[in-house]
């Protein structure tokens, strides 16, 4: 595998033209306004338009959607008759939605036609949709799987196969049914991963299922770094709600998200802050999907200022008046960190987003973790005339013990 592009390394090509896409593709770009590529498109546009397989890693934010659409879309045929011949897998059903949007934005003025293939949506609407024919096919594993044995689905003729978020995938775990699905594409198609970090899990499947894959490495902690100004802040569990009416007095964000552990804690802290202020939403994996998709839209539209929601259906979310990502419960793994972070300190916003990790006194070490994953070191985040958590009761000494006893 080679690096091509290392952290921080200026990329050698800066403008679409030189990065071997078509004409009518510039044009497109134009008239959406896309005036450069970003990093991850500039390393990784080039080695896939060749058809070569390719990993990249870069998490949502970093332009990744068009940097494996416009390849894909360079070699397939884009008649609306045509076969499906590119299946990108991706782990939630609001990424796979925003994935189809990208994708048919990109494919301009093309008759090609997009479908998402996502659970907790009628399955005959799919159907009906791939009899009339689709050329990009989007959609999270287990529904692409369900398709494909009711037959509805045929991926004999796909040429690229792309998994988008491929860790998430697998920390899900579809990794049974990606390798089904893959073993049901040609095995002459282009493959392209995509993923926010690089395990060996990633690197396991890369191995199996790629052929001599190309990298392209935009290690995570530095772009964040770029886009996010982090911080850490010290809070009592009982004083989280206070230190976060607080941030959102001092900080006043355009749209906020914030994260927490559980289904339960989200509901919660919903139920408090809805009386308090316009414009909240939650996100869970309980609520139905058509609500789900209501909630994404208002939030999109900016009706919804501030989102609760838990890892599940956070990750997928990209939208880019995201101005501030409030960690309520500090996240279990540190890659789940990287994900969060990187919902907000979007390309297309020229300000900086804001990321705030709320961290109880006897979670330093996670806080460890997570400085080590992104290595640097966060900056305390403080509120003046706040108490966000009481001085420690000094330590009890020897005489203030009580003495053993048996009864
Ligand atoms: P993604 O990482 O694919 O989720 O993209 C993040 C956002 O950046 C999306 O809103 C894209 O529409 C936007 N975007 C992608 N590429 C470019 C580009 N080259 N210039 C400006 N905006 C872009």
């Amino acid at each position: 595998m080679v690096d091509l592009l290392s952290t921080g390394q200026e990329p050698e090509k800066t403008t679409f033209k030189e990065l071997g896409l078509h004409e009518n593709t510039l044009k497109t770009l134009e008239n959406i306004g896309y005036e450069k590529p970003s990093p991850i498109q500039a390393g990784f546009i080039p080695i896939a338009v060749t058809g070569s397989d390719c990993t990249g890693q870069a998490r949502t934010g970093t332009g990744k959607t068009a940097a494996f659409i416009l390849p894909t879309l360079e070699r397939i045929d884009l008649d609306e008759k045509a076969p499906t011949q590119a299946i990108v897998l991706a782990p939630t059903r609001e990424l796979s939605e925003q994935v189809a949007v990208e994708a048919k934005r990109l494919a301009g003025g093309h008759t090609c036609r997009v479908a998402v293939l996502v659970g907790g949506r009628p399955i005959n609407k799919q159907m009906d949709a791939l009899r009339k024919g689709v050329q990009i096919a989007v959609g999270t594993p287990g529904r692409v799987i369900d398709l494909l044995n009711r037959r509805a689905l045929d991926l004999s003729q796909v040429k690229v196969a792309i998994l988008d978020e491929a860790d998430r995938m697998l920390d899900i775990g579809f990794r049974p049914d990606i390798e089904k699905i893959l073993r049901r594409c040609p095995t002459e198609r282009q493959t392209l991963l995509l993923s926010a970090t690089m395990p060996t899990q990633v690197e396991r499947l890369a191995k199996k299922y790629m052929r001599d894959p190309q990298r392209v490495d935009l290690s995570e902690g530095d772009i964040v770094v770029d886009t996010v100004d982090q911080y850490y802040a010290t809070v009592d569990n009982d004083r989280k709600f206070g230190m976060l009416v607080k941030i959102l007095a001092k900080e006043r964000p355009q749209q906020a998200l914030v994260f927490m552990r559980t289904k339960r804690g989200v509901e919660r802290l919903y139920q408090r802050l809805v009386k308090k202020l316009p414009g909240i939403a939650m996100m869970n994996g309980d609520m139905h999907q058509s609500k789900r998709d209501r909630v994404m839209r208002e939030f999109r539209e900016g009706k919804v200022r501030m989102l609760i929601a838990t890892d599940v259906v956070g990750r997928g979310i990209d939208v880019s008046g995201i101005s501030h990502i409030i960690n309520y419960d500090i996240p279990e793994y540190h890659d789940d960190y990287v994900h969060r972070v990187g919902r907000t300190g979007r390309l297309s916003s020229a300000e900086k987003g804001v990321a705030i990790t709320f961290v109880m006194r006897d979670q330093g070490e996670q806080l460890t973790n997570i400085e080590k994953r992104i290595n640097r070191m966060l900056p305390e985040y403080k509120v003046d005339d706040f108490k966000a958590y009481q001085p420690r009761a000094p330590r009890p000494t020897v005489e203030d013990k009580p003495k053993a006893s048996f009864a």
